[in-house]
Parts: structure tokens; sequence; C-alpha cells
């Protein structure tokens, strides 16, 4: 696995792909990686000829008072996860490679950031689809991954690439969670034993609203105050958000459409967020 730190050398490993005529396959994370990251990384390695990961924590799409400067951070054992997984290139940028002094330039989804996270959290997707788009260029990828279990990323990534017309393909993938239901996040590290055990709480209610909805219960009103009052058995857990909406456009809607629906929420357990969601139709 070759390790990369700067835009030029991998402007070369690009060229060089290109040359060749490789499909380049690209999975963007923050690392601390675990097995929803390693997920797109086996689907990418299927399908492209070169898997290329990047490991960088962007600052831009934490707000102030945010956890960009504890957010988890392990380069070497991250290191070797994606070298046992057969990955090719590790992109491993610093701030400077990115976010140069004097940098200025953002890219921005209307609409669609205006809702669910983008509630609670005003300029994260802000940051999100900037770095997406520079990190896509960058990289040259046919294909990029990403987890529906930032669902509302994904719709609004997706959108970016249609809207500026760009070449890459995005895939969302499905949700990996742990044997106990918690969906994986590298955040989690930051439960205690009994935050975890009472964060179990949030894809409970989310599986059993599922459930709900699979017999028939289709008013969204109903559906939103079902999940919080199991989750609001809870004290150690705060509802931050639950919310149903389209999962094309993510408008809010009145009663469950089974081909477009995304029930999405966020949890407070102490001060980590965490998100979960579960979605009714294709992505
Ligand atoms: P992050 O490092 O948290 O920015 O995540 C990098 C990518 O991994 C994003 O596309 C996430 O949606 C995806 N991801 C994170 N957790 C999971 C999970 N549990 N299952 C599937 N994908 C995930």
């Amino acid at each position: 696995m070759k390790i990369l730190k700067t835009i030029a050398e991998m402007y070369a490993e690009r060229d060089l792909c290109r040359a060749e005529g490789k499909r380049i396959g690209f999975v963007p994370t923050m690392g601390f990686l675990h097995n929803g990251h390693l997920s797109l990384v086996d689907q990418c390695r299927k399908e492209n000829d070169v898997t290329v990961v990047s490991v960088f924590v962007n600052p831009t799409q934490f707000g102030p008072g945010e956890d960009f400067d504890s957010y988890p951070r392990d380069i070497d054992a991250d290191t070797r996860m994606l070298r046992e997984r057969g990955v090719d290139i590790l992109f491993f940028p610093d701030r400077g490679q990115l976010y140069p002094e004097g940098y200025h330039t953002y890219v921005e989804v209307e609409e669609l950031d205006k809702g669910l996270c983008g509630s609670s959290r005003p300029s994260h997707f802000r940051g999100v689809t900037t770095i997406v788009l520079k990190l896509l260029n960058i990289v040259g990828a046919t294909r990029a991954y990403f987890g529906r279990k930032d669902a509302q990323q994904a719709v609004i990534i997706k959108k970016m690439v249609q809207d500026l017309n760009m070449e890459s393909e995005i895939r969302a993938l499905p949700i990996v969670r742990d044997s106990d239901g918690l969906a994986l996040s590298s955040r989690n590290s930051y439960l205690s034993p009994e935050q975890r055990a009472a964060a179990l709480c949030f894809p409970r209610a989310l599986m059993q609203a599922k459930q709900e909805i699979q017999s028939g219960l289709r008013d969204t009103a109903a559906v939103i105050k079902r999940i919080e009052a199991v989750i609001a058995d809870n004290p150690l857990v705060q509802v931050d958000y639950i919310s149903v909406v389209s999962l094309d456009r993510l408008q809010p809607l009145a009663v469950v459409d089974l081909n477009n629906t995304l029930v999405a929420g966020a949890v407070w357990v102490g001060k980590t967020r965490l998100i979960d969601n579960f979605i009714l139709g294709e992505f």
C-alpha cells in the first residue's frame, strides 16, 4: 500500500492510473476505522481497479464547540487495517495541503442541508461538500463510496455531483451495526459502558418503528412520537431530532411512502451525538 501525503503525489498516481485506463474507486473517511468503513473498502475493491482511501479529519465540517480537537485519531491502526484489506493507496494529507493560507472557496447544496442534522449543525454540510468535492477532484475517482448511516450526507453529495456535472459515480452502502444493534461509529469510542448500554434504545426505537410501519402505521407524527417515547424511557439519552422525510428531496412527509422515506434521527448520550436511520425505498 502506498501512503501519499501530498496532493502532488496523489495527482501523479491518478494520472498514471488514467493513462493505463484503470478505474479508481475512492472511500473518503475521517479515520479511526471500523467495520462500517471497511465494508465500503471491500465493495470499492470489488468494483474498481485501484482503491484509494483518504483519512482526513476535516476541520470545516465541525462547528464551534464541536469535537474537532478530541475526534479520535489512530493513523497507525488505520494503516494496518487498510493494508490488510488490500487497499492500494492511503491518502493522508495534512490540513495545509487542503486548506492552505488564504483558502476561501466553499460549496453549498441549498435546501437539502437545512433540515435533519443541518438544523443542529448549520455549517456542517458546507464543510462536507467542500472537502468531498476537493477530494473527488484530487483523487480522480471513477466511483466514490459513502455509508447510509450518514444518509443526508449521501443525498447531498449525490445532488452536488449531479448539479455540478461531476463525473464520479456515488454509491451509498448499508449501515453496518455491532452485534447489539448500535450503528458503528468512530464516536462510539467516547461512550462509557453505561452510556453505550443506554444508547441501544436508539436503534431499538428505530427498529420498532420500522416494524410498526411494516404492520401498517403510516402517520409520520405517530411514528416520530413512538420513537421519541421509547428513547424518553432512558434518562441517559436525549433526542436531538427525529424526522420522517422523503429520501430524494429530504422534505418532511405527513404520510409514510413505502418507496421513498427516510426515518432519521440524532440523540445525545452525554456529550456524544449519535445518528442513525432507516430507509424505505431505493437509495
Ligand atoms: P467518517 O469517517 O465517519 O466520516 O465516515 C466515512 C464514511 O464511512 C462515510 O461515508 C460514512 O457514512 C461511512 N460510515 C461510517 N459509519 C458507518 C457504518 N456504521 N456503516 C456504514 N458506513 C459507515
